[in-house]
């Protein structure tokens, strides 16, 4: 058997049926890492002996006639923005380098009591911030379906790891788009949950109103799977929402889309996009139809001026997050000499611990936030927020599902958008809106472009509908027929 080209829900099962060991599984996929991963760059750490001690842990389990958890033995990738314990934590930056979390996040912990292996941390762009992992201090990720070009981000490891079968399952993070782009990128299926599904206790905040954790999979039903054992109300976050959790894995299970209506946005649908992109996303729709499918034109006027609010709102929380990063309590310290003020060494740690893009959202967000510039700025991006969550509302009144692409383009190559920052920040054009609007988003792979690359489409839900991703989802992956590998 070729562990390395199996679901994680096969997995799962055959370790639970002992036709096979969690060590076994654990072992395929760290020879995986090891033959893959000096090209891909998609793991700032590999944990061998924590893998293999959960790996053994599960087996020695099965063995006693103890219950396994439902991902008992299948390995994870977790970003490196997501606590572990005893495990280093970077955020792809400098600045904490050397800072080992004292505790598990909440999604760590709940992989943990599924009986899933964390098998390492990914790489990603500087606190989340990018498009392409090229702003990951420690050297980009690399895209398995041509290492010349950017898997996309900012959870471009937690994509790679999975779309090159280094893990069958990665959990990634998105703010705006950074689950659903590079699972477009990498032709990979990623969810974003809906805001307050998944607790962010333990997650490194980049912009605490935006971000969610969510699953990478090679399959709708691997999704769900993983959705289903990290999501769930979570005390220890003030924004977790104490509801049960939406019913995701019987849904992909399911896949009928019969009388459901697709709503598409006609804002999203134009010009900007690549040519294969938008065929593809026609034929998808197409292909729904048969289904059963009803498919019906929506308007989201606002979605319009998602970006521009967007890049108010996020630099004015992410630079009130990133301000705890101040020599003293996490990671790296530069210039304490016994002579310097401890305002000169902070500025110093901070000068050498932050890359460029960090910085130039710092600053935005601190002059969006200064008294005179606040109302005009931050406090009428809060209403643009408002309409866009309206905008939604109004269109699920009409479409049970949304659909757009998920992004503009395919995977670009490394280097051509570095310079051009806004460039970047339109990759998010689709995918923002959600995160403003608290719902949950799920991109997965429809088809190829002429160069041979993959091309996402995403579907958005109403709040806590995110089993509707996954009934879409599942009935679009069978009409699709995916079976592409890099
Ligand atoms: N690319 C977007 C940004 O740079 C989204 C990031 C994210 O979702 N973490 O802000």
């Amino acid at each position: 058997m070729t562990f390395t080209s199996t679901t994680a829900v096969d997995l799962a099962a055959g370790i639970a049926a002992g036709d096979f060991s969690a060590r076994e599984v654990t072992t395929a996929f760290l020879d995986r890492i090891a033959e893959t991963d000096g090209e891909l760059n998609a793991f700032l750490a590999v944990d061998t002996p924590g893998a293999l001690a959960t790996a053994d842990a599960v087996d020695a389990a099965r063995a006693a006639g103890e219950p396994l958890g439902p991902l008992a033995g299948v390995p994870v990738a977790v970003k490196d923005v997501i606590t572990t314990e005893g495990l280093a934590t970077t955020c792809g930056s400098r600045i904490l380098e050397g800072w080992v979390p004292p505790y598990d996040a909440t999604v760590t912990a709940n992989l943990r009591r599924a009986g899933a292996v964390i098998i390492g941390k990914t790489n990603m762009d500087e606190f989340a911030m990018g498009s392409s992992t090229e702003n990951s201090a420690f050297g980009p990720a690399r895209n398995p379906w041509d290492t010349n070009l950017i898997p996309g981000g900012s959870s471009g490891g937690s994509a790679v790891a999975v779309a090159a079968r280094q893990s069958p399952l990665s959990i990634g993070t998105d703010t705006g788009g950074s689950i659903r782009q590079p699972a477009a990128m990498t032709g990979v299926v990623g969810v974003k949950p809906t805001y307050g599904g998944v607790s962010r206790y333990g997650l490194v905040a980049l912009a605490s109103s935006l971000d969610q954790a969510g699953p990478f999979a090679t399959t709708v039903a691997d999704a769900a799977a993983l959705h289903a054992v990290m999501a769930g109300h979570d005390p220890k976050d003030s924004t977790s929402i104490d509801a049960p959790v939406p019913p995701v894995v019987a849904a992909a299970a399911n896949g009928d889309v019969t009388g459901m209506r697709i709503g598409v946005v006609k804002q999203l649908t134009g010009e900007g996009f690549q040519r294969e992109v938008r065929e593809h996303f026609q034929k998808s729709l197409d292909l729904l139809a048969a289904a059963g499918a009803e498919i019906v034109e929506v308007s989201c006027p606002h979605f319009e001026y998602a970006l521009a609010a967007y890049y108010l709102i996020l630099p004015s929380e992410c630079s009130s997050n990133l301000a705890k990063f101040d020599a003293i309590r996490y990671g790296l310290r530069v210039g304490d000499d016994g002579e310097r003020s401890v305002e000169q060494v902070m500025a110093m740690t901070r000068e050498a611990g932050f890359g460029p893009e960090v910085k130039r959202r710092i600053m935005l967000g601190t002059y969006a936030l200064s008294s005179g510039y606040y109302d005009a700025y931050y406090g009428q991006a809060q209403k643009v927020r408002t309409l866009i969550a309206r905008d939604f509302a109004q269109a699920f009144e009409v479409a049970d599902v949304l659909a757009t692409p998920t992004a503009p383009t395919t995977a670009f190559p490394i280097g051509e958008k570095v310079d051009d920052p806004l460039s970047m920040y339109l990759q998010d054009i689709a995918t923002i809106p959600a995160n403003l609007a608290g719902v949950p988003g799920m991109s997965l792979p429809v088809g190829l472009d002429d160069k041979g690359l993959p091309v996402g489409l995403q579907f958005m839900a109403p709040a806590m509908a995110d089993d509707r991703l996954y009934t879409t989802g599942a009935a679009l992956e069978a009409a699709v027929g995916w079976e592409a590998r890099p």
